[in-house]
């Protein structure tokens, strides 16, 4: 039976980069001055109108507007109600935008408002995923107003060219709940200042034509409180109120509803979306409690995967619906700016993959296809399902995701495997007979400075202009050059350099069967910066070692200990398109058992140290409190599981990018690591209180200059960190290092900085001297 009404496809955002990153060349060639604000800003409005055109030719009848941006649209929405933070006072328009979000520098003509340095709004991870937002900062008391009007702006664009657009807006309480207020005061607070705002945007939205608006509140997803409900209740009153002819989309997404299911549906909102693929539980108690008019938004399609849809088995769960008189729209479950765009622009993925596959517009093509199905009968479009049932069947038969030994592996993991052979004060004993190294060791955390002659190289290399033979030897002296300077530094611990990784998850992934690379699967990680995660399709092994002969070559140049330098499960897994055929956690126990294999061979080799990074350990974190212990159960023990292999005199290190520890840190003594390296710098230690109240039995090293910065720190502020440091932890667990890797520098700043390091190094040993000779015997 054909559906009632007519069911539409909306979509809730689309990629702005560009298919080919026009939006990255253009931001970077005018922050270098070398392209004209006209121009930027004329390649913006380009994607726009393409990205509609697309959307529209796919079959997309309910298109976004203002979900384009040109940094970050969280930032656009903090410009909209004019919540500048005052250290940017003065500037105006993109200078202010651009500082807001990169810094600015006195003295610098790109960004040089303000007259004087202003730090950058600080960027964290947008929820649960690799794109980053610039956060919102308020102070108890402020004002608000409207200060820009992009939103109406790029709906009348839009209506200028024909084109209907639902205007996206990031939601006043989700907008609040992302606000850090550094007075302690609670953004919360701020709810009855900042709705008029919202409400004059809603105004004139409808004024310029506008008929629904959807409103983003990702928030809604989380584990809310009391105020939180209150806040949600306040808003969607009032700004109904505000714009009465105005139908407002309620915009959830990245998790169920599930206990918040009532406070949405008894909001006086017009429609409600519904994330279908993480919260596939929410549709039934909301078919059964929501008002009959309520339009609901059914976010059937992945949008942060790049599988293709299993159409009959989505087919089979939406016709009752429909049928049942039931106004609904089919979207992607959240914006499409978590996907790549377009597969056909793949030529080198094995076709048999390529066919499982779903991007950005395949995944419209696909909420085109169900429309169809839905209103016009599933014969319309026989044979579009038909091959995509095809397709399915295929990935699902394909001896290509199977490896028998692969399974044969993971059936005999036992948990004793995961666990060392000694516990951690008596590995660490064993270890410092190995060792010998001083009080305060130092060591950086894997990566030299990427300079140009080395991305040259590797280009070169990879296009066939440089010879394997030629290349191998290049990166050969590129590595001795880092021993040698490294030796004459006085680090303590050394790296042989990363020169020869890409990056580090694609060097590994690229060594690992299962694992398949794009050309052009670009995903916004932040405002220029894109990545290409690899894509996970089949069962993951290690047919030979991966980094031993780069840890060989090192460590023959040296008698001092050469790390050897791994990238974790975990962190492999999160940087990732992970399979959706088999849980997470079996594929990232897959990959754990191929870093063991890892570890074993570079420990048979000789090497005393390992270090096995898990940069993105707390990122895959889920959203609700009540599934997070079992996520972080099983991601320990991946780790462990590739760490255990070690024998108690090889030191296990791990390093961990910038963290909410206290959450986590119970999670991170389970890991049970040696030693762990932090991100601390720009926290002036503060992150080591939840080592410290944990009483974290193994040996830290905090991270003591941020090497985000092209600052070289001085000798005494590193010393003063590291004495706060011994404040909060004993000297004899402390190690002295940068904060994160150093390939995104220069040598002209390592260099100073690393040496400097080690002199802080060396002026606190010397005070630890001091302190035991001045101590009277017997103490
Ligand atoms: N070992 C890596 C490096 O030094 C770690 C990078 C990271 O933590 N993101 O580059
Ligand atoms: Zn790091």
């Amino acid at each position: 039976m054909p559906a009632a009404q007519p069911v539409l496809v909306a979509n809730l955002g689309f990629p702005r980069i560009g298919p080919r990153r026009q939006l990255k060349t253009a931001l970077e060639r005018f922050w270098s001055g070398r392209l004209e604000q006209a121009s930027l800003l004329q390649t913006a409005a380009d994607l726009r109108r393409e990205g509609w055109a697309r959307q529209a030719e796919l079959g997309v009848d309910i298109l976004p507007s203002n979900d384009f941006s040109l940094y970050d649209q969280v930032l656009d929405a903090t410009l909209m109600v004019g919540a500048v933070p005052p250290r940017f006072a003065g500037a105006r328009g993109l200078e202010l935008y651009f500082a807001m979000a990169r810094g600015a520098r006195s003295g610098e003509q790109e960004t040089g408002c303000c007259g004087q340095d202003a730090v950058a709004c600080e960027m964290t991870k947008w929820f649960d995923t690799n794109y980053h937002y610039l956060a919102p900062e308020v102070a108890a008391g402020q004002t608000f107003d409207l200060a820009s009007t992009k939103p109406v702006d790029e709906f009348l664009e839009a209506r200028a060219q024909g084109r209907h657009t639902r205007p996206v807006l990031i939601g006043p309480v989700t907008w609040l709940k992302l606000a850090k207020a550094k007075d302690g005061s609670d953004p919360r607070d701020l709810l009855d200042a900042l709705l008029p705002v919202y409400g004059e945007v809603l105004r004139r939205l409808a004024a310029a034509g506008a008929d629904w608006v959807q409103m983003d509140e990702p928030a809604l997803a989380l584990d809310l409180d009391d105020t939180d409900r209150a806040a949600f209740a306040c808003a969607y009153e009032r700004l109904t109120e505000a714009a009465p002819g105005l139908k407002l989309m309620l915009t959830p997404y990245f998790a169920a509803v599930e206990d918040s299911l009532d406070l949405a549906l008894s909001l006086p909102v017009a429609g409600l979306h519904l994330d279908l693929v993480r919260g596939p539980g929410d549709l039934d108690p909301t078919l059964a409690k929501a008002r009959p008019d309520l339009v609901l938004s059914l976010g059937v399609v992945d949008g942060r995967n790049i599988w293709r849809a299993d159409l009959t088995a989505l087919l089979d769960r939406l016709e009752p619906v429909v049928t049942s008189g039931r106004r609904v729209l089919l979207a992607p479950s959240c914006s499409l700016l978590h996907a790549p765009i377009d597969l056909t622009a793949e030529t080198r993925l094995d076709p048999e993959v390529a066919s499982w596959l779903a991007f950005g517009v395949q995944k419209l093509e696909e909420l085109a296809l169900l429309a169809r199905a839905l209103n016009e009968g599933r014969a319309s479009v026989a044979d579009a399902l038909a091959a995509s049932d095809a397709a399915l069947a295929a990935r699902r038969a394909s001896p290509k995701v199977r490896d028998l030994a692969v399974q044969a592996r993971m059936a005999a993991v036992t948990p004793q495997m995961a666990d060392r052979a000694a516990p951690v004060a008596e590995r660490l004993a064993l270890q410092a007979q190995v060792l010998n190294l001083p009080a305060y060791p130092t060591t950086t955390i894997g990566s030299f400075p990427q300079t140009q002659a080395v991305r040259r190289a590797r280009a070169d290399q990879a296009r066939g202009r440089l010879e394997p033979g030629a290349y191998q030897a290049f990166l050969e002296d590129e590595t001795r050059m880092a021993i040698r300077w490294q030796e004459s530094a006085g680090l303590d611990v050394l790296v042989h350099g990363e020169f020869e990784r890409n990056d580090m998850v694609q060097y590994f992934g690229e060594q690992l069967s299962g694992f398949a690379f794009t050309e052009h699967a670009w995903v916004q990680s932040y405002g220029s910066r894109c990545v290409r995660p690899p894509i996970i399709y089949g069962d993951v092994a290690r047919p030979r070692p991966m980094t031993v002969d780069w840890w060989r070559y090192a460590q023959s140049l040296t008698v001092r200990p050469v790390k050897g330098m791994l990238t974790g499960p975990v962190t492999i897994l999160q940087w990732s398109f992970v399979r959706d055929d088999i849980p997470r956690s079996e594929t990232c126990r897959q990959i754990a058992l191929a870093i063991r294999d890892e570890v074993a061979d570079l420990e048979a080799a000789g090497a005393v140290i390992i270090q096995i990074d898990e940069a993105a350990l707390r990122e895959g974190l889920p959203l609700r409190r009540a599934a997070q212990a079992e996520h972080l159960a099983w991601t320990v023990d991946c780790f462990r599981l590739s760490a255990a292999v070690a024998g108690p005199a090889t030191q296990v290190h791990t390093h961990m990018c910038y963290s909410e520890f206290n959450e986590i840190i119970g999670a991170i003594g389970q890991m049970d690591a040696d030693v762990i390296s932090i991100e601390t710098a720009r926290s002036q230690m503060e992150l080591l209180e939840a080592f410290a109240d944990y009483r974290y039995p193994a040996q830290i090293g905090p991270g003591l200059y941020d090497i985000h910065s092209p600052r070289v720190p001085s000798v005494g502020e590193m010393a003063d960190l590291l004495r706060l440091a011994g404040q909060r932890l004993s000297a004899d667990q402390l190690w002295v290092n940068p904060d994160c890797g150093l390939k995104t520098r220069g040598w002209a700043e390592v260099k100073p900085a690393v040496a400097a390091m080690v002199e802080a190094a060396r002026r606190l040993r010397a005070e630890m001297s001091l302190d035991v000779a001045r101590k009277p015997a017997g103490e």
